[in-house]
């Protein structure tokens, strides 16, 4: 066995980091909140056109925090993809609620929206659309049925940064979105995340509960003169020094973007004759959809010949990796009384998708190498 020479991910790197994070180091100011949090914030402010983005810790944290905000509670139901990342689904179970699994689409791997109805019940609080790998959930149909319920929608946006449905930037569909900004994701900063907020009825009360449940933002505003315990809270807020990693990244992110669309565009040109000589399947993007370029995936004919592919790469020195294991089979999804079968697509999908490589920072003789050791897989 070959030593990995080709790592699946390596977080981008550009340049600006490190002199931000001296200037936070020099200036002092480490908690949250203080100048990079601030730039960031308008920085997302302004990608997305949202009234407000605040900053997180995680993805995860950014999900509990929305779980909070919509008084999640014991006896509540939330819809969510079978086909997506725990953190999905514990944030609404920390809360008490059930998770109801929903199967995803055969060709974007996002949930199947003509499912939806059936799912919900008077108990149903929310409903979690995942934007897998960036292709934009169909949001019309979610919305409308979202709306026709009064069910809430928060988007799940983590792969999603910088992508389009029929023209409008996914994270600015649902009540709330949440991003994520760690170290797999195209844009990073080791750990990290952010929550928009596209429903200013959850803006006061998201600072509050961010800030350990005190009114600390509104003092600071000067719109009360001490800050007490509100609300339930918790601790929410990235160091400065975090923010600053994630600032520069955010002021390169048409820079990482391009890059990475470069290295998505040469995987689906050059991998072309080769999927359809082996009844490969690459990824589906709808016309309507602009996608973030956050995954180059492939969906294998069956669980051998994927098993086969990521060892034979790995031969080579080339991590490939696959994705999601679907929820409802899991222990946990088990324990909420999900079964075998119920999600049989993502039940298929999980076991047949590999992840290529695919970071800012590949040089063009590793991405030459991997498709050279692709197309001689058959
Ligand atoms: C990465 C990811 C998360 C969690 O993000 P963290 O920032 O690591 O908490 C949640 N949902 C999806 C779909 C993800 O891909």
């Amino acid at each position: 066995m070959n030593p990995i020479t080709i790592p699946f991910n390596k977080p981008a790197y550009l340049a600006e980091e490190v002199d931000y994070v001296k200037e936070v180091l020099n200036n002092g100011h480490l908690a949250g909140d203080g100048v990079f949090t601030k730039r960031c914030n308008k920085l997302l402010e302004d990608l997305f056109d949202t009234p407000k983005a605040l900053l997180t810790t995680s993805c995860t944290h950014s999900l509990e925090l929305s779980a909070l905000l919509l008084d999640i509670r014991p006896g509540d139901e939330v819809i969510i993809p079978s086909f997506t990342f725990v953190s999905t689904v514990n944030a609404f179970v920390l809360r008490g609620a059930k998770p109801v699994f929903i199967d995803i689409r055969s060709d974007t791997l996002n949930m199947d929206e003509s499912k939806l109805e059936e799912k919900i019940t008077p108990k149903t609080k929310a409903i979690v659309p995942v934007h897998y790998a960036g292709v934009g959930c169909e949001m019309d149909s979610i919305l409308d049925i979202a709306h026709r319920y009064g069910i809430k929608v928060v988007e799940d946006n983590a792969h999603g940064l910088a992508g389009k449905y029929k023209g409008r930037k996914l994270g600015t569909f649902g009540s709330m979105a949440t991003q994520s900004f760690h170290e797999t994701k195209n844009i990073s900063c080791g750990e990290g995340g952010a929550l928009l907020i596209n429903d200013p009825e959850f803006n006061e009360r998201a600072e509050i509960i961010r800030e350990k449940g005190t009114n600390r933002s509104r003092f600071f505003r000067g719109l009360v003169d001490k800050y007490t315990w509100v609300d339930v809270g918790s601790s929410y807020l990235p160091s400065e020094i975090l923010t600053a990693v994630l600032c520069a990244q955010l002021e390169g992110i048409i820079k990482i973007q391009k890059r990475r669309g470069e290295i998505w565009q040469q995987y689906e040109t050059e991998l072309s004759n080769w999927t359809e000589k082996n009844g490969v399947r690459k990824p589906f993007i709808p016309s309507y959809c602009e996608q973030p370029y956050h995954m180059f995936y492939l969906l294998m004919p069956s669980l051998e010949k994927r098993t086969h592919f990521i060892n034979a790469m790995k031969e080579k020195g080339i991590m490939c990796v696959f994705h999601y294991l679907p929820l409802n089979t899991s222990d946990m999804g088990l324990r909420f009384g999900a079964k075998n079968g119920d999600c049989p697509v993502t039940e298929d999908v999980s076991d047949r998708l590999v992840r290529l490589p695919l970071f800012y920072n590949m040089t063009e003789a590793e991405q030459s190498k991997i498709i050279e050791e692709v197309i001689k897989i058959n």
